[in-house]
């Protein structure tokens, strides 16, 4: 009997694929909601199993396919309920020589359901060596087979690995997949077909199905490289029309006035260093033009880039124009207000800094709004609250963005909505990003780095505690806490929703404060989900609070002098970067700080890997290593980009990335509004929602 089925259609939600309602969601993580979503995703790696083995010819550490009968099989709750495992079943497979192999599976539960003694199956897993017993097979991979039958039909060979979440597998992934292969052919290529010819690249129906489904490994590395092409393409492509944009949008020069700069140096109190000295010049520079400044200010934790901002403002300022500083919290905004007001009402008496974030009261945030819109105050410091409808300039010139990834395009460009043609704009981060890197992520910018840091800073004492001398790094906290400084304990995101690790960071938070660092000491916790974020830690700043308690999510990007003892939790699981950013939280007083990092995993590879920190102080040193090490995805934050780990690590290439951007401006200048490519224009504009760019 032939059914003819007609293929899904690619714009239909997975629900057509009957994938089951929990799967819906789960999918929608993956940022998964279409057919064609599904279809674009392919298979980040492979495991290859080759054919069926005997049970004799097993090697341990190799993954294999074993066939034969299943004996007596059941499930049962583990003795220690530790790292949240639920269920083991237990069973073995007896091949067809008589040969015995045990397997295991993990919180699978529904497994001892499926299976039942006596059944005719094929496993295929990895072979691991036990400390008591035989080596066994854990997690396999299975499928039952008619009576007699020596093959599987589905599992083995070649298996995908596709990105999951709790609850998925790859072989659900696969079966879905197969299902949805009919519409391939439907998929928009983004690749205009001559592009295609010159690079050699498949068409995208076929690369989908090779690469779901490939017959070899060099036709899945050929689909998988024509998928990152095209995924470099849409995003240089989007670059590059931002920044013929920008070309188009005058803005108003700021000219380089030398006085203005001699007052601001002698107002500051300190020597710039060079680095900042040659940030400023760049940026000057860039604001005396009519084509809008479009800077990023990459610069270590402490590195002094308020200094660098302020020194535009005052620049602005003496050319009549206003300047705008945009922070992501409450607390950092009144910060930068405290150190612009600082670094410019000394040399600048006249000048006016306000202060504008959503918790202030109502008459004071119109005050604030009149004193913008009538141009009396030169700059306005503060939160999303700044890009409200109601919120204007008299002459906006300099709108700043501190710790850019935090804001999406969309909030920065409703910032520079706020000027008279386009303001100039410079975005802050600290996040140190490789220079190669930077270009190819932020292609429509230029780049200042700030690679020194001011003189005089003491180092952060810096050591890695395996997992047995804990007991070490609390006695370091209660003496540091008792000689009246304090101290931060960071919580990893091991869990994957907030929601999780809000919990498990709770639990930590009450087994410190009632049996590790017990009254009189002050413990407070802060985590992603908290209201009170802001109040717990504006608590911490005033030293209210002793011991502050975050999950790694949590912005600790506070200025807290006093804090001396910054503790990581599970540092293995953070990269090298992110770990010397929290390091940067602390060393900021003239008291000698400690950064203690507690690893989970004490293997010597992940151990030696974290020591790395504790002789390099560099936070750029930092990220080219944890490159090298764990590959460009971990360094970003997985998908803060929209980018796949693939295209990330395609990065790492840039004549490729070169040829890419040609490509893309030459497209440009043929279609400069992509009318005769609509699906190059919905690309972009897609790309554009969820990119991380200015
Ligand atoms: P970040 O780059 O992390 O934003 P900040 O601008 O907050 O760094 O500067 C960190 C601290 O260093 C501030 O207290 C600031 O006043 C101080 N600072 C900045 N530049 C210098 C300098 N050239 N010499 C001495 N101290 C400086
Ligand atoms: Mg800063």
């Amino acid at each position: 009997m032939v059914r003819l089925v007609a293929p899904p259609k690619v714009d239909a939600p997975v629900a057509t694929l009957k994938v089951g309602t929990s799967n819906i969601e789960r999918l929608a993580k993956l940022g998964i909601k279409t057919v064609g979503d599904l279809l674009l995703e392919l298979p980040f790696d492979w495991e290859s199993y080759g054919g069926p083995t005997t049970v004799a010819g097993l090697k341990v550490g190799e993954s294999a396919i074993v066939v034969g009968t299943l004996g007596g099989i059941r499930s049962r709750r583990p003795k220690f309920n530790r790292g949240g495992l639920k269920t083991i079943t237990e069973s073995h497979i007896v091949d067809d020589a008589g040969d015995e192999l045990p397997l295991v599976w993990f919180n699978q539960a529904f497994v001892g359901q499926r299976l039942k003694p006596g059944d005719r199956i094929a496993v295929a897993g990895l072979v691991r060596a036990r400390k008591y017993g035989d080596p066994r097979m854990s997690n396999p991979h299975f499928e039952i087979l008619p009576a007699g039958a020596t093959a599987p039909a589905g599992i083995g060979g070649l298996m995908p690995k596709y990105h999951l979440v709790k609850g998925l597998t790859s072989k659900k992934m696969a079966l879905w997949v197969a299902a949805a292969l009919p519409a391939a052919d439907q998929l928009e290529d983004v690749l205009p077909a001559e592009i295609r010819r010159r690079h050699q690249l498949p068409p995208v129906a076929e690369a989908v199905r090779n690469g779901h489904q490939p017959e070899s490994p060099a036709q899945y590395r050929d689909a998988r490289n024509r998928m990152t092409f095209a995924e470099l393409f849409e995003l240089q492509t989007a670059f590059a029309m931002m920044r013929a944009q920008q070309a188009s949008e005058p803005a108003v020069p700021i000219p380089y006035v030398r006085e203005v700069i001699e007052t601001f140096k002698v107002g500051l109190g300190f020597e710039l260093t060079r680095a900042q000295r040659q940030s400023m010049w760049d940026s000057f520079q860039d604001m005396q033009r009519t084509t809008p400044m479009n800077r990023l200010l990459n610069g270590d934790v402490g590195s002094g880039k308020t200094a660098v901002a302020a020194a535009c403002v005052a620049m602005a300022r003496a050319a009549g124009m206003q300047s705008v500083v945009m922070a992501p919290t409450d607390i950092l905004a009144r910060q930068h207000l405290a150190k612009f007001r600082g670094y410019l009402e000394a040399g600048f008496p006249g000048l006016t800094v306000e202060l504008l974030v959503s918790s202030q009261s109502a008459p004071e945030r119109r005050r604030v709004k009149t004193s913008a819109a009538s141009g009396h105050c030169a700059l306005v410091v503060g939160t999303h609250a700044l890009i409200e409808g109601d919120v204007q300039f008299a002459q906006l010139g300099l709108a700043i963005v501190d710790e850019q990834h935090r804001f999406g395009t969309r909030q920065r460009e409703l910032l520079r909505a706020k000027g008279q043609g386009r303001p100039h704009f410079m975005a802050m981060t600290a996040t140190p990003i490789p220079r190669t890197l930077a270009l190819a992520l932020y292609g429509e910018m230029s780049v200042s780095t700030i690679d020194e840091l001011p003189p005089g800073r003491m180092p952060v004492v810096t050591e890695v505690i395996p997992p047995g001398e804990r007991e070490r790094a609390y006695d370091l906290v209660r003496a540091q806490v008792g000689a009246g400084r304090q101290a931060f304990v960071i919580y990893p995101l091991i869990e994957e929703s907030e929601k999780s690790a809000a919990k498990a960071a709770t639990a930590e938070y009450e087994r410190l404060r009632h049996d590790v660092f017990r009254s009189p000491f002050k413990v407070g916790l802060v985590h992603g989900r908290l209201k009170a974020k802001d109040a717990v830690m504006q608590q911490f700043a005033r030293g209210e609070i002793q011991i502050l308690v975050a999950t790694a999510v949590v912005e600790v990007g506070v200025d807290v002098p006093n804090a001396t003892v910054m503790m990581i939790e599970g540092a293995d699981r953070f990269g090298l970067a992110q770990l010397h950013q929290f390091r940067g939280r602390v060393g900021r007083g003239a008291e000698r700080s400690y950064a203690l990092l507690l690893a989970d995993d004490p293997s010597e590879q992940s151990l030696d890997r974290l020591k790395l920190v504790t002789t390099i102080t560099d936070g750029f040193r930092l990220a080219e290593e944890d490159m090298r090490i764990r590959g460009m995805g971990e360094l970003m934050g997985e998908r803060q980009h929209g980018l796949s780990d693939l295209a990330m690590r395609a990065l790492k290439q840039p004549e490729l990335v070169n040829e890419i951007r040609q490509e893309a401006e030459e497209l440009l200048v043929s279609d400069p509004n992509l009318a005769r490519h609509p699906v190059v224009a919905r690309a972009v504009e897609r790309r554009l929602a969820v990119t991380s760019i200015s």
